[in-house]
């Protein structure tokens, strides 16, 4: 059975053959594939991605099993690099996985950032996020960040690829200050949940899809803030820091 036609088939419902064309050629790169990299690739694979490259130099633990979908307990102790692009080649023989058993880093990071068009962010932690804006306003790629802690999340983007075009805030203009302080909004060190990640990270997938097909909203220029508890669902404007370290070099 041809999955990728079926595949095809159910989302024209939605998207054009146009759309579902740039879907198949945008070179999208995932860093992190815990909570919400389970659901961005998984979901990105069923709307027909073709071109995935995913890096995270983790281990499957017990206590992942709570929201990291694509894992089972048969993967504890095994890469998650390596057991994702392995599960999401069985829902999608065709698509074209390069895994990384490896940290997003300072090294490797201008490397796989140039691999990209987009860059899903789906890191817990400040450190990895800011190296990543950094490296994708550098390269001009597309970066869509976003955190989960507890009930909440946020998402935000930065199609930097427009960048000689016009003004675009970069996640450190978001989220100025000291790492220290920042732990909180990364997730890093607050307890998430399953429905949290599923959330924020369709967020980040349908993100991909109103940048490339650019006739609805799309989150550029604001982070888009969510609350499972309240079903708060506030978008923020963010504006340029004319101080920002990274986009705005004095
Ligand atoms: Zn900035």
């Amino acid at each position: 059975m041809n999955l990728s036609q079926n595949e095809k088939d159910y989302n024209r419902l939605l998207l054009d053959d146009d759309a579902l064309d740039l879907l198949k050629e945008l070179r999208l790169l995932v860093v992190g594939l815990g909570g919400l990299g389970s659901f961005v690739t998984t979901e990105l694979v069923r709307l027909g991605a073709k071109n995935l490259i995913l890096v995270d130099n983790d281990r499957v633990s017990f206590s992942n099993l709570n929201r990291q979908i694509l894992y089972d307990r048969s993967d504890v102790g095994k890469s998650k690099a390596l057991v994702a692009s392995k599960k999401l080649k069985k829902i999608d023989p065709s698509v074209n996985i390069e895994a990384f058993d490896a940290g997003f880093t300072a090294a490797n990071g201008s490397y796989l950032v140039e691999k990209a068009d987009i860059v899903i962010d789906c890191t817990d932690n400040f450190e990895t996020k800011r190296l990543l804006n950094r490296i994708c306003y550098v390269k001009g790629r597309g970066l869509i960040s976003a955190g989960v802690g507890s009930w909440e999340g946020w998402v935000a983007s930065f199609p930097f690829f427009r960048k000689e075009e016009k003004e675009i805030p970069c996640l450190e203009c978001l989220f100025p200050g000291d790492l220290e302080t920042l732990k909180e909004l990364g997730g890093g060190n607050l307890p998430t949940v399953v429905t949290t990640v599923a959330v924020v990270a369709s967020v980040q997938v349908q993100e991909v899809i109103n940048l490339i097909t650019q006739n609805g909203e799309n989150l550029e220029g604001k982070t888009l803030i969510v609350d499972l508890k309240t079903y708060q669902w506030v978008p923020v404007k963010l504006s340029k820091n004319p101080q920002c370290p990274v986009c705005s070099p004095s």
